[in-house]
């Protein structure tokens, strides 16, 4: 398999913010965002078994699964072998391909526009990218299939875009409130990894 990279840190954002968890990042994306902060294209090959004893080698027992889109690579036999090892297993995807069976937290952040409806089992999580007054969060959330298993919305997350310039960053993240507190069914997400000058 084609990883990036591997790192144990804490999840810096969504629902499990503040999680330690060991990282597994893909390599390569089916979509070209202009606004890619992932660095995902190159990487060292690894078979299911090293990622696998790559994971053991840390406490924690949260791994999250990203890329890149991690959907391109992720297989059946690699999740049933981390639950095998214990793992829970969060996989960050942005939506436009099918994924394994069985996996326990599936945070989808649609990257196109309109979105590609998910195929698969249904969303746990949902993070959109807030990117100024054209976001329209609401109409996204109506273009979506959702429902978790077991019934009701996923969790509804906006996350301001980091744009790398501060100003335009502080105006979109007051925009952002902005919105949740008309809308308040949605939650702020920050990179708090960022912040934190973390991984
Ligand atoms: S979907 Fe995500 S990883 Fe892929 S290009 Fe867009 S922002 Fe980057």
């Amino acid at each position: 398999m084609r990883v990036n990279e591997t790192f144990l840190s804490l999840q810096g954002e969504g629902f499990f913010t503040g999680t330690p968890a060991f990282f597994l990042r893909f390599s390569g994306c089916n979509l070209q965002c202009p606004f890619c902060d992932t660095q995902h294209q190159s990487f060292t090959e690894m078979t299911e078994e090293e990622i696998v004893r790559e994971a053991c080698r840390h406490k924690p027992r949260h791994i999250v699964i990203t890329g890149g889109e991690p959907a391109l690579q992720l297989t059946q036999s690699l999740v049933d072998k981390l639950h095998e090892a214990g793992f829970f297993i969060q996989v960050e995807t942005n939506g436009t391909l099918s994924l394994p069976e069985g996996i326990d937290w599936v945070t989808v952040s649609p990257k196109t526009d309109p979105p590609t409806p998910f195929r698969g089992r249904s969303i746990d999580e949902l993070k959109i990218l807030y990117m100024g007054k054209d976001t329209d969060p609401d109409t996204i959330l109506k273009s979506l299939p959702l429902g978790r298993e077991g019934g009701g919305l996923p969790r509804l997350y906006l996350q301001p875009l980091d744009t790398g310039d501060t100003e335009r960053n502080r105006i979109i993240l007051r925009e952002t409130i902005d919105y949740i507190m008309q809308h308040p069914k949605w939650s702020l997400s920050l990179q708090t990894h960022k912040l934190l000058g973390i991984k």
